[in-house]
């Protein structure tokens, strides 16, 4: 595993910040490291699963030759098992995307973790290996997860909105969104995490579905299907603006204490942090 130091540096964080500790706010044990780290017609059966459960309702989506009908493809993916997922995944023809993906990127991790963090879609590396994040967005969110003290496929699951790259890395287009929400949701009701981390305004308006800029979402817990949802930073954009990795390590430690103590022991504000 990296060093202290190592995961500093990856963070860019080191040597330079620390929690200021706050009145009424109990000083997290790990804020040491904290310091070390300075880092929803008649609503078929599975549908009707869905509403119930708040989670935004699929939205019927064209349907591409060979693929099948739309309210019989939300039934199957609204009651696949894990067993099945990823193979329904694969097979998918739903949008566009299925013609130009070199491999589908279901998602990865442990399927009974407390955490899920999601992101945009595969870039070219993740639909080379089929794997979410293992690119240099993902170094550096492993990095970020190893700060928390979590490890990918320990406690922590990784998925995206998209699970087949967009050509040349374009933005996801809603039509995309839709053919592939039902995926995530059904991922979010078998995981049924503790909490949520999107991860970049795609996931975050997709999740949230609202437009909204990440500023106004951060330090705030919100919910999807009941499951309280934090919002932070992509990884890519943090590379491209290293001093906003502090933010996103403070809507870590948020995401922290909104899976430990509920919306309570978050109350509504994200920890501040400064540079000594
Ligand atoms: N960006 C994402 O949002 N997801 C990935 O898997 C890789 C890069």
């Amino acid at each position: 595993m990296a060093s202290h130091d190592a995961i500093l540096e990856a963070l860019g964080l080191a040597p330079t910040w620390r929690l200021r500790e706050q009145p009424g706010l109990a000083v997290d044990p790990l804020s040491r490291r904290a310091e070390s780290f300075a880092a929803g017609e008649p609503v078929p059966k599975a549908a009707a699963t869905a509403a119930t459960a708040g989670i935004a309702a699929p939205k019927r989506v064209a349907r591409e030759e060979g693929a099948d009908a739309p309210d019989a493809r939300i039934i199957r993916i609204a009651n696949l098992d894990w067993g099945g997922f990823a193979q329904d995944v694969d097979a998918c023809i739903a949008c566009g995307l299925s013609q130009t993906r070199k491999k589908t990127v279901p998602g990865v991790g442990d399927i009974h973790a407390e955490w899920l963090f999601v992101g945009e879609a595969p870039g070219a590396e993740e639909d080379a290996r089929g794997e979410p994040f293992v690119g240099q967005g993902g170094k550096l969110l492993d990095n970020m997860l190893a700060a928390l003290g979590l490890r990918r496929g320990e406690n922590v699951y990784i998925a995206n909105v998209l699970k087949c790259r967009p050509p040349n890395n374009r933005a996801p287009e809603p039509r995309e969104v839709d053919a592939c929400r039902p995926y995530l949701n059904r991922q979010i009701e078998l995981l049924r995490p503790k909490v949520i981390v999107a991860l970049g305004k795609s996931a975050a308006t997709t999740l949230l579905d609202m437009e909204a800029t990440i500023a106004s979402l951060r330090g705030r817990v919100h919910r999807y299907a009941g499951v309280p949802l934090v919002v932070t930073y992509h990884p890519a954009y943090l590379l491209r603006n290293l001093p906003e990795k502090q933010k996103a390590w403070e809507d870590l430690l948020f995401a922290r204490r909104t899976l430990r103590g509920g919306d309570n022991a978050a109350a509504g504000t994200a920890a501040s942090a400064e540079a000594p």
